[in-house]
């Protein structure tokens, strides 16, 4: 039987994914677009996609795991996910995906476009290992980066994901790769996801207890808040020195990317 090719653009709610819809849905018009769905998310991602679509006048495929987070969690013998073993991704993200490319397109050749700048550094993550999906990274073919991704965002007017104010990447609400400064910002914006995450910690059967930041409970890291948001203001107010023009929204997103000393995964965080 003659193979088919199709084309397959991953959203996860953060800026380049998105910047990579706009860039290619006149150039490839029959793409299908996906995103990864944990049912962990946060409010503003759910409503930045509605933007996207109503934009871009797309369909979005929402991709949920077959069990959520507290079935795996149990799976795992409670141990929370963590960089060094980030199972929620293979379970909630990966597999979910593959089973949707294999149901929808089979064997067939599936080009799996992804949204790395041509100013980052070589990235892990989701280029699968699948022989018949081909990933493919316009932006490192085309030397865009994040000034001209900004800019992409900008003139179609879907803008940056409202969450950029005070948190540097999509995915799930207790994402383990958040700064501490995010945490705070979390329990401010969304208290009630932020107890929820709380709750990940506590709650074992085995008695245990598990904390999503290193080294302290989000309950030890808020009662340092005051001190975490006075780095951070410093941290912002060294940056403003360096770049006075530039709007506080790509301020923040620059800083807290500063701080990062782990890089995150592909599958979650373009
Ligand atoms: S966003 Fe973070 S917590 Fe959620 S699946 Fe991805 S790596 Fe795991």
């Amino acid at each position: 039987m003659t193979k088919t090719e199709h084309h397959v653009l991953g959203l996860s709610g953060g800026k380049d994914s998105t910047a990579l819809a706009v860039y290619l849905h006149q150039k490839v018009p029959n793409m299908t677009y996906f995103f990864c769905d944990t049912g962990e998310e946060l409010p503003e991602t759910y409503e930045y996609l509605n933007k996207i679509k109503a934009r871009l006048g797309i369909e979005i495929n929402y991709l949920a795991a077959e069990r959520g987070f507290q079935h795996w969690l149990d799976v795992y013998n409670c141990y929370l996910p963590s960089p060094q073993a980030r199972w929620c991704t293979k379970q909630m993200k990966i597999l979910p995906l593959e089973r949707f490319i294999k149901d929808k397109f089979g064997d067939n050749t599936v080009y799996s476009y992804i949204g790395i700048r041509a100013d980052e550094p070589q990235r892990e993550g989701y280029l699968s290992k699948q022989p018949n999906i081909i990933s493919k990274l316009p932006f490192r073919d085309d030397d865009i980066n994040k000034e001209d991704v900004i800019r992409i965002l900008d003139e179609s007017g879907i803008g940056m994901p409202k969450y950029y104010e005070w948190r540097s990447r999509s995915g799930c609400y207790f994402c383990f790769y958040q700064r501490k400064y995010e945490w705070v910002k979390l329990a401010e914006q969304h208290p009630e996801l932020f107890e929820k995450a709380k709750q990940f910690e506590q709650e074992h059967s085995d008695g245990r207890m598990y904390s999503w930041s290193d080294g302290e409970t989000l309950d030890e890291l808020l009662a340092r808040k005051d001190e975490i948001i006075a780095n951070h203001e410093k941290s912002l107010a060294r940056h403003k020195k360096k770049k006075p023009n530039q709007a506080l929204i790509h301020t923040i997103e620059d800083i807290l990317n500063e701080e990062d000393d782990e890089l995150p995964c592909l599958a979650c965080h373009l």
